[in-house]
């Protein structure tokens, strides 16, 4: 089959290599019709993850059931299936408790003690391959497909966004405890912040503020419904803390990481961690779903290649904030946003700018890692005729 191939520091191409097979009885072996390239995906496209070579990339992965595996009980040959970006096993002690992003049975416990979760096509998250290819490889097949209904063709492009992006927005308004009625800070308008944003207006929040560099990205949260900031603005926290009575943001969203960069474009990894102690209200709740990794050797600051930042504790400590980590647990909430997209009252796909066959995507790589103006999400279909 042919799949995009990780070769070092921004070199990727679309190489043949061997199909995947079952390995499992537990295992189903999907065509893809749909997968994206994420904003995670750069991190290790530009080489600033420990990612081996010869790794195919991918995690945001959608596509049509071709192979069963004989312990597979409810899916079967020719569903049209979305992955969590995340596999899990559903029986481990934190499968059990809902915590699907930090399987015990499927991670790879040699890249750090104690480590958690496993995912496709990702830096220390298991030996899996990624889905930028034509097939797939799918563990524990019952529990990791989310079947889709009978428009499952018509909105595609909106349920691709299930494997990762939407529910992780999702996820990061949970983690920052958003009520209906609050206002919610979101830094960040890439995909996942995006995805914050229209999650955020799904629950009722009364103001949701989006802080970006990007002039196409806060267009987009704008037509989401957001109040936009470019940080080529001065005193962005003045102005929410104006709108806000003087408190600050009610609860605030980190949708960026750790490769945050300042108005220069010189990355500075603590800015928006320290924003948002800023501009959040004393009491409330920061959600944190941009990657923040253990170690960033390629990082130019000090602590940064530790995976440390120079953080406000004593002001977050002062104000009596609190906050949520990590990556999201797309099975707590893909079900229920499968039916949002279903009934009408969620579209992610308005995100999409490129649509693309799979031999396009290292060129794809290169606009996006540039965030060439208009490169906001790129979709791939490997088996398009
Ligand atoms: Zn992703
Ligand atoms: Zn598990």
């Amino acid at each position: 089959m042919k799949a995009l191939v990780y070769h070092g520091a921004k070199k990727v191409s679309v190489d043949k290599v061997a199909d995947p097979k079952l390995e499992k009885l537990t295992d189903v072996i999907i065509k893809l019709t749909t997968t994206n390239i994420c904003g995670s995906d750069l991190h290790m496209y530009e080489g600033r993850t420990d990612v081996e070579k010869g790794k195919i990339l991918g995690h945001e992965n959608l596509g049509q059931v071709v192979e069963v595996g004989k312990a597979v009980d409810t899916v079967k040959k020719g569903d049209k299936v979305v992955l969590p970006f995340n596999i899990g096993c559903g029986f481990c002690a934190n499968c059990e408790r809902g915590l699907f992003g930090y399987c015990l049975t499927c991670a790879d416990s040699s890249v750090m003690p104690g480590m958690a979760g496993a995912a496709y096509g990702f830096a220390a998250m298991g030996p899996y391959s990624g889905g930028q290819a034509q097939y797939l490889r799918v563990p524990y097949a019952d529990f990791n497909c989310l079947q889709l209904p009978e428009d499952a063709d018509e909105k595609e492009r909106d349920y691709v966004m299930l494997s990762d992006i939407f529910p992780t927005g999702w996820h990061a308004t949970r983690l920052a405890c958003l009520e209906p009625g609050q206002s919610i800070l979101i830094y960040g308008a890439g995909p996942v912040g995006l995805m914050a944003a229209m999650s955020a207006r799904i629950q009722g929040a009364s103001q949701i503020f989006v802080v970006d560099g990007e002039e196409d990205r806060l267009a987009l949260a704008k037509q989401i419904g957001a109040t936009t900031f470019d940080t080529k603005n001065a005193d962005i926290t003045g102005q929410i803390r104006e709108l806000t009575n003087g408190a600050g943001a009610d609860c605030g969203a980190e949708c960026i990481g750790y490769q945050c960069t300042n108005n220069k474009g010189k990355e500075v990894p603590n800015l928006v961690m320290n924003s948002l102690v800023d501009a959040v209200k004393a009491t409330g709740t920061i959600g944190v779903v941009g990657v923040f990794i253990p170690q960033d050797p390629g990082a130019n600051d000090k602590l940064a290649k530790k995976g440390q930042i120079a953080f406000d504790l004593g002001k977050f400590w002062f104000k009596g904030q609190r906050m949520g980590t990590g990556q999201c647990n797309v099975k707590a909430y893909n079900r229920r946003l499968r039916d949002l997209i279903h009934y009408g009252k969620a579209d992610p796909s308005i995100i999409i700018s490129h649509e693309l066959p799979l031999e396009e995507a290292p060129a794809a790589y290169e606009h996006f890692d540039q965030r060439d103006e208009g490169w906001t999400k790129v979709i791939l279909h490997p088996n398009a005729a």
